[in-house]
């Protein structure tokens, strides 16, 4: 297993300690763990502030990666909360200011409003999906110092109702072509299983099929575990979605280069 999106307690939303989590995951028999801890400049919510401290951060990856080199590969990650405006550039200084292997760049707010609380009290579902994408679409064309865009869908979590997704498919295209332009990916988040988006993946089918007749080939599979029960969750499913999406190849990341792993 090669699990590309998981957290530790150097996350304001997680209390397992990186060194824990790396030991299960040694355990499950993953084989690649891709440490990406939020980092999230100006999340809105005082109580997560989703600060990094980024020395402590980058000694506990190393520690790790040293203590279970014969075990295990830690890939040193981060997940970049991206926004508009002067927060990205906290995201461009973050991104170039360590080697990391690789990175996830994340929308959890948008227009300054988190997603999780604030944003659908002033919204119907239908206008804040399409408020959001367009979010996405000048965010990533803003800030690019990242490998995959992640969780790309993950405004369905918050929706009352999934709304019908056809008005939404041109600017998700246009998002998608921007990233196959730029050499980046996207993830199969299994967090949706979680989540219970009743049945919906992360990405969704429609996602996933336009992405692949697009051309994309770049997809890392992340479980984005916050504990360590959700390491390497639905592995076997996720697989079984790509292939049937006719991905054959999982990406794996070392250094920023992205190395293509057949699907077994
Ligand atoms: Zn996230
Ligand atoms: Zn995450």
């Amino acid at each position: 297993m090669y699990d590309y999106h998981s957290h530790s307690d150097f996350s304001d939303d997680c209390t397992t300690p990186l060194r824990d989590m790396v030991r299960t995951a040694v355990t499950a028999g993953i084989r690649e763990l891709a440490v990406t801890d939020h980092y999230d400049p100006d999340y809105p919510d005082r109580n997560f502030p989703f600060e990094l401290d980024f020395s402590a951060y980058h000694r506990g990856l190393e520690e790790v990666e040293r203590e279970f080199s014969d075990r295990i590969r830690i890939v040193k990650g981060i997940e970049i909360g991206i926004q508009h405006g002067d927060t990205n550039q906290k995201c461009r200084e973050t991104a170039a200011a360590y080697p990391y292997d690789f990175i996830i760049g994340s929308f959890h707010c948008t227009g300054g409003q988190d997603l999780y609380t604030e944003y659908f009290k002033t919204r119907s579902d239908e206008a804040g999906v399409a408020e959001f994408y367009e979010y996405v679409y000048k965010g990533i064309r803003d800030f690019q110092n990242f490998d995959v865009l992640g969780h790309i869908n993950v405004i369905d979590r918050y929706v009352k109702q999934i709304p019908d997704y056809k008005p939404y498919m041109e600017t998700i295209e246009a998002i998608l072509k921007e990233l196959i332009s730029l050499g980046k990916g996207i993830e199969i988040n299994t967090s949706s299983f979680r989540y219970g988006m009743n049945g919906r993946t992360t990405p969704s089918s429609d996602i996933l099929t336009l992405y692949k007749d697009l051309g994309g080939e770049i997809i890392t599979y992340g479980s984005d575990a916050h504990r360590e029960s959700h390491l390497g969750y639905m592995y076997k499913e996720a697989m079984e979605i790509l292939q049937h999406h006719g991905f054959r190849y999982l990406a794996t990341f070392r250094e920023r280069k992205c190395t293509p792993i057949l699907i077994r």
